[in-house]
């Protein structure tokens, strides 16, 4: 069994069950020993083996070999059809024509392959052969697989490529958001920190050369020298804290206040410890709530807002409801930059922005779980 489950390493995640393959592997030598001759039977067992060696090598084939030994394989099914009526190596061929990779090669063969599994059981029905008619409706099973198995495997193999390419794309534009964030962290270090440690490189200097000629100016310069160091550290502090990522339920905090001050009512609605959703995409909500929520105290004129989160298994759902007036036409909609850049930053991880200024006006932001595209949620 070890042997067989080796050899049938190459044909996993084939969808085929493997008790499948083994049957196919074993029925040939039914048909084979029925054959009236010897000579019949010695030449059905070296076909059968000759097509299982080639069979093996097909599969590592590339280029115009594919042709040829394909045209060989289906030249024994067709052979092995009418001495011994096995027509089951069409199923084989089917495999292996639905794994072609280039697409007129695989059109081609698999009309080849079509036409004459089509023709060879047509001719063994036109014989009347016994053994075949008896075996009519698996017959029929093949034939169905012939024409379907091939689209089948080539399709879901196609979609596998995508898929994988998907994945690639996403890895990229992940690795390039890392990039970015890391030059403008160098900017940041560069203009702030760099500029006032150089300034004060320079002004110790200063103050050691004046310490005995000028002591009263050296300890303005060492004055300076303080103060610029803890302008320095003030501003790591702010940079650090803009570059953590806030968390939604730390950032409702901060939205309550905002609308307690503005005596503006606040319900809210779910879990706002959210599970399952990566780092970036929560710190991404979070901003979107900050500026959805000023955008309701700065222009609403609302008495009332709600904050609702839904987390399904596909997606995370944040909608946030005001009951005031919205205040600009459609057409000036994106002449601000809160709703803009709300709607960049959610279509960076894939998720998508909805506002609907009925009674009110409501936001909704989607983000999906896995980085696939979501059906797209339009500005109305
Ligand atoms: P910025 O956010 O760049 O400081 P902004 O708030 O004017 O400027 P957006 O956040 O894009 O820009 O909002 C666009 C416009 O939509 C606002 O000027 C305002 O007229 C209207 N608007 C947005 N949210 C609300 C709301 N909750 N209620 C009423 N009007 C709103
Ligand atoms: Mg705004």
């Amino acid at each position: 069994m070890n042997v067989i489950k080796k050899y049938l390493a190459f044909q996993k995640n084939s969808g085929i069950s493997p008790y499948i393959w083994v049957i196919l592997f074993i029925l040939p030598f039914y048909f084979i020993i029925q054959a009236d001759t010897t000579i019949e039977i010695i030449l059905g067992i070296l076909l059968t083996f000759i097509f299982f060696i080639l069979y093996r090598i097909a599969f590592f084939a590339k280029g115009w070999p594919v042709y040829l030994w394909t045209f060989l394989l289906i030249g024994i099914s067709i052979t092995t059809t009418s001495l011994y009526s096995y027509v089951y190596f069409a199923f084989f061929l089917a495999h292996y024509i639905g794994n072609i990779k280039d697409r007129l090669t695989f059109l081609i063969l698999y009309f080849v392959h079509l036409i004459s599994t089509s023709v060879s059981i047509n001719f063994s029905i036109v014989q009347q052969d016994e053994l075949f008619l008896k075996q009519l409706p698996f017959v029929i099973v093949i034939w169905i697989s012939v024409i379907l198995l091939p689209f089948n495997i080539y399709n879901r193999n196609e979609k596998g490529q995508l898929e994988e390419k998907l994945e690639d794309a996403n890895k990229r534009i992940h690795e390039l958001g890392v990039l970015e964030e890391r030059q403008r962290i160098a900017r940041d270090l560069h203009d702030t920190l760099g500029q006032k440690l150089s300034l004060i490189g320079l002004k110790s200097d200063l103050a050691r050369r004046l310490l005995y000629k000028n002591p009263e100016q050296a300890r303005n310069e060492l004055k300076d020298v303080q103060q610029t160091a803890r302008t320095a550290l003030n501003e790591v502090r702010k940079m650090v804290s803009s570059m953590r990522a806030v968390r939604l339920k730390d950032e409702l905090v901060l939205v309550k206040e905002l609308l307690d001050a503005a005596e503006i009512h606040l319900e809210e609605v779910g879990d706002f410890e959210l599970s399952n959703v990566p780092l970036l995409t929560e710190h991404i909500l979070s901003m979107c709530l900050k500026e959805a929520v000023t955008n309701i105290v700065k222009h609403s004129g609302a008495t009332c807002c709600s904050i609702k989160i839904e987390q399904t298994r596909a997606e995370t759902i944040v909608t946030i409801h005001d009951n005031g007036v919205f205040k600009q036409s459609a057409q000036h909609l994106m002449q601000g930059h809160g709703l803009k850049g709300m709607k960049e930053r959610l279509e960076f991880v894939n998720g998508s922005l909805g506002l609907l200024t009925k009674d009110g006006t409501t936001l909704r932001l989607r983000v999906p779980l896995d980085l696939t595209k979501p059906e797209k949620e339009e500005f109305t």
